[in-house]
Order: C-alpha cells, then structure tokens, then sequence
C-alpha cells in the first residue's frame, strides 16, 4: 500500500513503524474471511482491510479522529485472526493498538463512554478493588431482568446494555483469595527449574483455582514457583484501551520486578496462565523498545515469558492417571492461537495425558471475550458468544478446555458445560484434583 508521510512525521518512530506495516499490505483482502466483525457485519469497514484504509488516513492526515472511524475501530476485537491470515506478513496489532492510543488522546467520547472506560481502567488491574466490585455486582444482579437486552449487532451499545453484560459476566460468588505475591513453592523431590507465576489480575479474583493447579503440577514435577512481590497487572487491560502510558509503567514495573527476582534466585521463565496477558509481555520488548533505560531488560523479559503449556511441553511429565475417556472440546484463544502462535502444545498435552481432545469447528473466530469488549461491545460479543457455543456443542464435550479466563468465563455464560483450564485438567491427570468450576 503507498502511503504518503511527510518526512517531519516519519521522525516519530511510531508513524515509521505504521509506514513500515502499512506499506506491507497488498489490499488483497484475504484477512476478510476470518474477520469475526466482518462475518458477522458484512461491512468492509468492519473488516482488517477496512480498518487498515481508515487508520491510514487517520494517521497520514495528522488530524483527530472521527466518529465513525471510532465506531469501526472499537468494534475491532484485537483477535489477531487476521494476522494468521495475512499472506504479506502485515502487523496488524501494532497498527491497531497504535489507532487505540491516538483515539484516547485525540477524541472526546461521550460523557458516559468517559466513565465507564475510566472505571475499567482502574478496578480491572486491582485486584482488590475489582474484588469489591465484583460483591457490589453480586448485589447488582437482580438489576438484570429490568436492563435491555443486547440485541441488534448493528447497533451501538447503550450505557444500560454495558451495564447488563457487566452484570451478567459476575459471577455468583466468589473464591477465596490465593496466595500473596512473595509466596514461594519449593519444588517437591530433585530440582530441576525454576519459574515465576504471573499472579494475573481478574483471573486471580474469579479463579485463583488456575494458578493453584499450575503451583501443583509444576513443584510435583521438580520446578520451583515464586509469585513476584513487587509484580503488577501485565497492562494488556489498559493498554486495549488505548490508554498506553498506564500500560507503559506497569510493564516497566514488571521489568523491574522479574528482572530483580531473576538475579536473586534465578528464572528460567516467567509462565502465564492467561494467554491475553502472555501475549502483551511477549510484546514488551516492542513496547519499550524506544526507552533507553529498559529496552534491553523489556526484551529479556519477552524472551523469559511462556505460555505454561510451552514450558510444559519441554518438561517430562509422571504417567497420566486414568480418568476415563473424557472428551475435551479444546477452545483455542484468539491470544493464544493468533497472538503468540501456539496451537498444538495444550492439544498434544492434553492428548497424551489421557484425554479425547475434539477441535472445535470455526476455531479461528473469537468467542467474543476480548479483554474488555464484551462489556464495551456486549452486541457483537453475545452474538460470537452463541456462535462459539453453537459450534462447541457440535463435539458433545464433557468439558472445555481453554487457556484465558476471559474466554472461559465468555464462554461458561452460554453454556452448562464445566468450562476449564488447560492447567487444571493436566493437573487432575497427573495427581491433582479433579477440576470444576468453582
Ligand atoms: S490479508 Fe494482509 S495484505 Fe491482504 S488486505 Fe489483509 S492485511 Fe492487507
Ligand atoms: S483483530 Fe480480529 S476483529 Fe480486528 S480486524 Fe483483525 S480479525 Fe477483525
């Protein structure tokens, strides 16, 4: 694509790199098919190629956004889907969170949007606070019946609507907390490696039941567990709503923390349960590439940072205890499949720990979980939501398996049945117990 940049703007690193990734596409318009906003909207300004046209004029043209180019790139669920698609290589992450930063500095939503995008921003990376509001949403629930339903994916998303989805993704209690940053789990018999456990932030609110399964599975297996004191929430949260300076200080942070952990004792990797999260720090390098007093350690702590089932794949794990031939519809996440390019490891361990493992057809297309978008974008989210379901009842599973809590809970709200981590399931078969919901 030609692309027409003053010289003055290319001096800004970050309009090079969207000249870089702009001039990489070749308008062929194969990233269409596996757009789940395209599929569903048949809008081509709903579609990668679309959006890719009005990020270009927005940029090149230096001037605020509008509100239709809004509109168009809000309903983009960042799923990647079509950057596995793209023959040309074309970076379309960066290219969108880019848009994302220029849209929370340049364009005034309205009051409401204002709001609630600010009251995202703050409880969803603090676990104590969003602890709280999860018991204030418990309280909220009844409020349910008398919100409007989402319902017409062509339309925009009212307050109230956001509201309802807010609602109806809170669950119907809550677990006790796990434990503290500073904990550290010794590996049980010989040594053979050692881990920091990304602590998460919702997800060790909704199910510290994941990373407890992680801590069994892997001190069984000889590796040691240290959940980081001083760690932070990832930034993947603020950083999808454009809000990059948050995102910026919190991987920085983490930079700081993993990095001094890694001198005390020692890491071999820093493993993640929540793939939406492990594909933002496998990014870090990339976000603070321009700070001269963390690029280097950003892009050590890229390289340090694995999915658990890529760690796992590497490690022998005990003969799996026979459970029956349980058949597991694998969920592939959206961050997981398309974001860090991992699609056989989960399947293979879970496979070869005994279980029947069934695809689930039109894997490729988001469940509509996306961070924070089945709150922002409740319309479009239900409706992939019901899709995804409709697809995964295809297989008749007992249960799913997936590999990022905001899928599982996404998916859990259409379904009866017990939705699952990856971790838990390969836990339970290698001495754990058995997984459910709560
Ligand atoms: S598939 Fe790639 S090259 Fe083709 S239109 Fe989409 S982004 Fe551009
Ligand atoms: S990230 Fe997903 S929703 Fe956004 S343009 Fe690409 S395929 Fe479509």
């Amino acid at each position: 694509m030609k692309t027409e940049f003053s010289l003055a703007q290319l001096a800004d690193p970050d309009i090079a790199e969207a000249d870089k990734i702009l001039r990489a596409c070749v308008h062929c318009g194969f990233c269409t098919a596996t757009c789940p906003t395209y599929v569903l909207l048949g809008d081509e300004l709903d579609s990668p190629r679309g959006r890719i046209y009005l990020i270009k004029e927005m940029l090149e043209k230096d001037r605020p956004p509008t509100r239709e180019v809004v509109k168009h790139i809000d309903r983009c669920l960042s799923c990647l889907a079509c950057m596995t698609t793209c023959p040309s290589g074309v970076n379309y992450m960066h290219l969108v969170d880019q848009a994302r930063v220029r849209i929370e500095r340049d364009y005034r939503r309205p009051l409401t949007e204002r709001l609630l995008r600010a009251a995202l921003a703050l409880v969803l990376p603090r676990p104590a606070l969003f602890r709280a509001s999860m018991m204030l949403a418990r309280l909220g629930r009844p409020l349910v019946a008398l919100l409007p339903e989402a319902e017409q994916a062509t339309a925009s998303p009212t307050l109230l609507r956001r509201i309802r989805a807010m609602l109806m993704l809170s669950p119907g209690r809550l677990p006790a907390p796990g434990p503290a940053g500073g904990s550290v789990f010794p590996a049980i018999g010989e040594k053979r490696g050692r881990v920091a456990l990304l602590q998460g932030c919702a997800q060790q609110v909704l199910a510290p039941r994941i990373n407890q399964a992680a801590v069994n599975l892997l001190t069984r297996h000889g590796v040691e567990v240290v959940l980081v004191r001083d760690e932070q929430c990832c930034g993947a949260l603020t950083h999808h709503l454009g809000r990059d300076g948050d995102a910026r200080a919190r991987a920085r942070a983490n930079v700081t923390a993993w990095l001094a952990e890694a001198e005390r004792g020692g890491l071999d990797a820093i493993l993640v349960t929540t793939s939406g999260c492990g594909t933002v720090i496998k990014d870090y390098g990339f976000m603070l590439r321009e700070d001269p007093g963390f690029a280097a350690g950003a892009a050590q702590v890229s390289a340090l940072a694995k999915d658990i089932t890529e760690y796992l794949s590497g490690v022998d794990l005990q003969p799996p205890q026979h459970h029956g031939d349980i058949v597991v519809a694998y969920h592939a996440a959206c961050s997981l499949q398309h974001g860090q390019k991992i699609t056989q490891a989960p399947k293979e361990l879970l496979s070869k720990n005994g279980f029947v493992v069934k695809d689930v057809p039109e894997s490729h297309l988001c469940c509509g979980s996306a961070g924070t978008y089945n709150i922002l974008q409740p319309d479009i989210a239900n409706k992939l939501r019901d899709r995804k379901v409709a697809n995964i009842a295809m297989v008749k599973p007992d249960m799913i398996a997936a590999g990022n809590i905001g899928c599982m809970v996404q998916i859990a709200g259409g379904t009866s049945v017990p939705v699952v981590h990856t971790i838990e399931l390969l836990d339970w078969a290698t001495g754990g117990p058995r997984p459910g919901l709560n």
